[in-house]
């Protein structure tokens, strides 16, 4: 076989039918409870000042530091391919103004985001998440509505095994402290260079390393949970129990951190075992209510979350699930001849219009090939036209699954086709 000249690039990939069918049915359902919840659409550039992702998701982390497509534009930019959605959209909302009208102000949205990672399955370059965030208010309501809406995202594609994990960071309060106690542990241990600069500039970033090593050495690391500030700790209560209410069980992990600086308080992912260890999270987001004054706006505590489609999709076949998304057509039209082929256009068209989904051989195959291409198709019914039935202005309408065939008035195609398919197969 002929290597073709060309392949996506290293850590991307393409989505063809039916699995193509099957991301845009996963993003689908993860908005349709948001959109379901009264959440507006909100679609920013795929690329941002780098400036906005240097300052808004943090200069020590992984994405900042290694992971980012940043380049000089020809007019002298420095501008970034986005790896996350949050501070693009909190960027435009202050731009737009959003935050000074009524609050809160709840946004959702869909895109492809950039990040350059070791590529391994379910962890790309280029990769496609649903977001929702609401900005300006630290009701710990909507802490608890987004984990909410988000399992009920998967419950509705059928997943069983995503379960969600909790944590609380603290807000400047009980940070502090934390910090400083986290800080004196790590210092005594053995760690390597690189780590042990981490300690100094971000300790919380070392809790998220998975190495083997560095989890047994964060055993008896302490525990955000016994720092949390009076208000912390109500906040957190709140969110757990609204969710026990909602009828959403969920786990405690004082040790969850995430790969972005931006969280306060509220942190959470949702995890499926089933796509491998490191890969897990197919979902997650938390609390930045400091966000906005890092990136030069008022002060808008606000919460958010990202769903991975991709790993998303990976959970399901996991699961053995069928792959989402319908493709193919109810009805095949079948022209024997140029001129049928002509009546049949018509046809096709109409039945279109009114909202039947059908198609129609072309390029003037043969009765056996068209009929092939009808099987192929899963439609339900074929509709034929031969010499015989053009001067008598009718179609032979075929049940393809019984082989039953009958003569249908052209001018009747379609009310007839409506009510064969209104009816069970
Ligand atoms: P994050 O923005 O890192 O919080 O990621 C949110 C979700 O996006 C993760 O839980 C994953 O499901 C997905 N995700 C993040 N990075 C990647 C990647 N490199 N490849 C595929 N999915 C990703």
């Amino acid at each position: 076989m002929n290597q073709p000249a060309f392949r996506a690039p290293k850590g991307t990939f393409d989505f063809v039918p039916p699995r193509g069918e099957a991301i845009l049915a996963v993003r689908d359902a993860m908005a349709e409870p948001l959109r379901h919840a009264g959440y507006g659409y909100i679609e920013t550039p795929s690329f941002e000042e780098t400036a906005l992702f240097a300052r808004g998701v943090g200069e020590s982390t992984d994405i900042v530091t290694k992971e980012m497509y940043s380049f000089t534009t020809r007019g002298g930019d420095e501008v970034t391919l986005r790896p996350e959605g949050t501070a693009p959209v909190l960027r435009a909302a202050l731009e737009n103004g959003l935050h000074r009208g009524a609050l809160p102000v709840k946004l959702w949205y869909s895109g492809s985001y950039y990040r350059y990672e070791r590529p391994q399955k379910g962890r790309y370059r280029h990769f496609s998440q649903v977001g929702a965030e609401v900005l300006g208010t630290e009701d710990p309501a909507v802490d608890a509505e987004l984990i909410v809406l988000a399992m009920d995202a998967y419950r509705s594609l059928g997943l069983t095994g995503v379960h969600v994990v909790v944590n609380s960071l603290g807000s400047e309060e009980s940070r502090p402290a934390y910090r400083a106690a986290l800080q004196e542990y790590l210092r005594g241990l053995d760690l390597d260079e690189d780590t042990a600069r981490r300690v100094e500039i971000n300790p919380l970033r070392v809790l998220d390393d998975k190495r083997p090593e560095i989890q047994a050495a964060l055993a008896d690391a302490p525990v955000i949970s016994d720092f949390l500030s009076a208000a912390d700790r109500s906040h957190h209560d709140m969110v757990r129990s609204l969710l026990t209410d909602a009828g959403v069980p969920y786990r405690d992990d004082p040790r969850l951190v995430r790969g972005l600086d931006y969280y306060t308080r509220t942190l959470f992912e949702f995890v499926h075992e089933g796509i491998g260890a490191a890969q897990s999270a197919v979902g997650g987001g938390g609390r930045y209510d400091g966000l906005s004054e890092l990136i030069g706006g008022p002060r808008l505590p606000s919460v958010g979350w990202a769903l991975g489609a991709d790993r998303t999709l990976l959970a399901m076949e996991a699961e053995g699930l069928p792959l989402p998304g319908r493709s193919g057509v109810d009805v095949f039209a079948v022209p024997l001849g140029e001129e049928a082929a002509r009546t049949l256009f018509g046809v096709v068209a109409e039945l279109r219009r009114a909202g039947v989904r059908a198609d129609m051989s072309v390029g003037g195959r043969g009765l056996k090939g068209a009929m092939k291409a009808a099987d192929r198709s899963g439609a339900r019914l074929a509709v034929v036209i031969g010499e015989r039935d053009l001067a008598e202005n009718v179609a032979q309408v075929k049940d393809l699954e019984s082989g039953e065939q009958q003569g249908v008035a052209l001018a009747d195609v379609l009310g007839h086709v409506t009510k064969r398919l209104a009816s069970p197969a």
